[in-house]
């Protein structure tokens, strides 16, 4: 019937059939991994002087098949900067703005206020906020949430991702640690030491030997499929719980480092390390046997850096030869594996993504993922929504972005590991403003000193007082709060 339709008729009736113009919108999968840093894959990230990708022992401790599958078929960044701690992190995927702007700047804690400045988002995301997956749903997309949310605490609305633009919610509520990995504690609900940390809504694999990696992966299977029945594109955001600890032993992958020598904590961070790697083999394998593999894009990142139980916080032990892990203000605590690729390259990409293990040494950060995959669906940020990151298509391409900002950085206004300071990256260099105690300044030149071994503030004078005008520039542009001391509001100060 339609060859007996003029040729601007059949264009019109093409352009109004939605199943149509939907089926074309490229599926996105964020696979996001909590606590895993730059050096926690067999897959050489960290580049060296040259700018090649370099192997370090750590490599050659995680075994990662899968992202090496990936990384083989797509591009991996070698300097991609994520918040020190989860949920700052999470709510920069969600929104595109920095911590300093939407203010979630600490971890949430589910049963409270955690500590901060009088106005930090420690009830975090809500409803009013305009979310990643809000656009994308109003755009036609089904939006799966999997995993770890932790986007608010508990009895706020946030805590839900369904309130939050997901259609779907696997296992995802307000903390960020679950109670035990183990099918048979029923990931906590069957044990009275774990029950309050429980993970809701997996109740057919309580008491069977389903690891929680593995559960969560099969219910996003069946998401999934539930999108493509329905022809609708979906954006899954598959969030795991792992390598988060408490540290359990994932059974399918023990034998490969009982032999290692190494304390068993860090044995177990290690099976948890290959369990989200098989997660990410069965993903691509799923969309494979479906036929959408061409059309699926796999954007793989880590939420803050590691957390590996290989040493002391602030040294070279867990992200060796990075400095510090999770939590930290140094590289260890911020840099995190990116991966992106398509689960299988071919003619249907929607755009051209570098393959045959290019990499990239630009920087990029977890506040560019919002732009990337609105852009990746082909839908507009609104405009009265201020983003702070940018689109890393031009750097998926293989070609390098020569207009994006040269900078990163991380506010961190409250306690922990490392407490009160303000991390600042533009170029080659880096400060370390500290707001309490008498060691303000820390200055680094990461193009000579990758490590942060050598702190240059009292000898680069002219560079700390430039990086630091920088900084405060950048802070109050993002309306960043800062610590105080009594009533006392610390503002930064030049040196
Ligand atoms: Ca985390």
């Amino acid at each position: 019937m339609k060859k007996t339709l003029p040729l601007l008729l059949q264009i019109l009736v093409l352009g109004c059939s939605s199943v149509n113009a939907e089926i074309q919108k490229p599926n996105v999968i964020l696979f996001l991994v909590d606590d895993m840093g730059l050096m926690d894959t067999s897959v050489p990230m960290l580049a060296d002087k040259n700018g090649k990708p370099e192997r370090h022992p750590l490599n050659d401790w995680y075994r990662t098949p899968n992202m090496e599958r990936l990384a083989r078929q797509g591009i991996r960044f070698s300097q991609f900067y994520a918040q020190s701690v989860c949920s700052p992190t999470r709510a920069s995927i969600m929104t595109g703005q920095n911590s300093a702007r939407h203010r979630v700047t600490q971890f949430i804690a589910p049963e409270k206020r955690n500590n901060g400045p009088k106005g930090w988002r420690w009830e975090g995301l809500t409803q009013k906020d305009v979310t990643l997956p809000l656009l994308l749903r109003k755009q036609g997309y089904h939006t799966i949430f999997a995993g770890k949310a932790h986007f608010a605490p508990t009895g706020f609305e946030g805590e839900d991702p369904t309130k939050l633009g997901f259609d779907i919610n696997i296992a995802g509520c307000s903390f960020g640690q679950p109670g035990s990995y183990y099918g048979e504690d029923g990931y906590g609900n069957l044990n009275p030491k774990r029950k309050k940390r429980a993970v809701p809504g997996l109740e057919k694999y309580h008491k069977t030997d389903v690891f929680l990696s593995e559960a969560i992966t099969l219910e996003a299977k069946v998401a999934i499929d539930q999108s493509l029945e329905n022809q609708k594109p979906f954006f899954l955001y598959m969030s795991h719980y792992a390598v988060h600890s408490p540290f359990n032993s994932d059974p399918r992958f023990a034998s490969n480092y009982k032999d290692s020598k190494k304390p068993k904590n860090a044995q177990a961070y290690a099976t948890l390390i290959e369990g989200i790697d098989k997660s990410l083999g069965d993903l691509m394998d799923h969309v494979a046997s479906k036929g959408v593999a061409e059309n699926t894009l796999i954007l793989f990142v880590g939420d803050n850096g590691s957390d590996a139980p290989l040493g002391p916080v602030h040294g070279y032990s867990s992200s060796v030869p990075l400095r510090g892990k999770k939590g930290t203000c140094y590289e260890g605590g911020m840099r995190v594996p990116f991966i992106a690729g398509w689960a299988k390259p071919g003619k249907k990409n929607t755009f051209p993504i570098a393959r045959d293990s290019l990499h990239n040494d630009q920087i990029g950060t977890v506040m560019d993922l919002y732009s990337t995959i609105l852009d990746t669906a082909g839908v507009k940020n609104p405009s009265s929504h201020v983003v702070d990151g940018v689109s890393l298509l031009k750097q998926l391409s293989g070609r390098g972005n020569p207009d994006r900002p040269d900078h990163f950085m991380c506010h961190f206004p409250h306690s922990h590991r490392s407490s009160n300071f303000t991390a600042f990256r533009q170029g080659d260099w880096k400060l370390i403003y500290r707001y309490k105690g008498r060691k303000k300044y820390e200055l680094y030149d990461l193009g000579k000193d990758p490590f942060e071994t050598k702190n240059l503030a009292e000898s680069e004078r002219r560079k700390l007082k430039e990086m630091t005008k920088a900084m405060i520039v950048r802070l109050e542009k993002e309306g960043a709060l800062y610590p105080s001391e009594g009533d006392k509001e610390l503002k930064p100060l030049l040196p």
